[in-house]
């Protein structure tokens, strides 16, 4: 699996470790949260909600997925990391287009680790007054939660490291693997601790 997961993208071997999951793995995970969306939201036209940059590999998956009408709007956001003093305040780069008064909102993370960001973009929308708001996660590290959110839709639980591709980076290369998995540790620079390295804002 992780050989033939690999063979497409030759120039990517050296710096991968190990691959987690499969291409088609994640596929069907993506597609089974498409059809239980589309199942609970029949006939209520949700609004997807996700956040840049890392999140667009999923959504595009995930809304293909969803056989019901729905929209999609972004949001970008720059966070302090986890470590720092100021952790779990994020900063709106660039807010919603629509209005999601009155709307059925999901919120769509392509992975949770603390839930400090989570938590502030929950609360933000929360005070814009949709109708309902739920999150659909498809990775989760649940070891490093610090705020218990209840992810209505979740994808896969991994353990506490940093993992790229499926639109997840390492400075920002590695987006576009459409599997997901461990970077080599000669990758990281610097003696950087591997499951603090790169973490982004998005
Ligand atoms: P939290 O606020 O839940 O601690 O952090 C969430 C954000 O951290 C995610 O949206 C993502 O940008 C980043 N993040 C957390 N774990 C990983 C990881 O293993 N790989 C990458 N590329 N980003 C991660």
């Amino acid at each position: 699996m992780q050989r033939e997961s690999l063979e497409a993208y030759p120039a990517f071997a050296p710096a991968i470790r190990e691959v987690l999951l499969s291409a088609e793995e994640i596929e069907a995970r993506v597609q089974a949260l498409g059809q239980a969306i589309s199942q609970d939201y029949a006939g209520r036209n949700p609004l997807l909600v996700g956040v840049l940059r890392g999140v667009f590999v999923f959504l595009a998956d995930l809304y293909r997925a969803i056989t019901i009408p729905a929209e999609v709007d972004f949001i970008s956001v720059a966070s302090y990391s986890a470590e720092s003093r100021d952790r779990g305040v994020v900063r709106l780069i660039k807010d919603l287009d629509l209005s999601i008064m009155g709307r059925d909102v999901i919120f769509v993370e392509d992975i949770v680790d603390t839930g400090l960001t989570l938590n502030f973009l929950l609360r933000n929308l929360q005070a814009r007054g949709p109708a309902s708001l739920e999150v659909c996660a498809l990775f989760n590290k649940p070891k490093r939660r610090l705020i218990d959110i209840p992810l209505k839709y979740k994808g896969f639980d991994l353990p506490d490291r940093l993992v790229v591709g499926y639109g997840l980076d390492y400075r920002e290369r590695y987006r576009n693997l459409p599997f997901l998995a461990l970077l080599e540790p000669s990758v990281f620079l610097g003696g950087e601790k591997e499951n603090n390295a790169g973490r982004r804002t998005e």
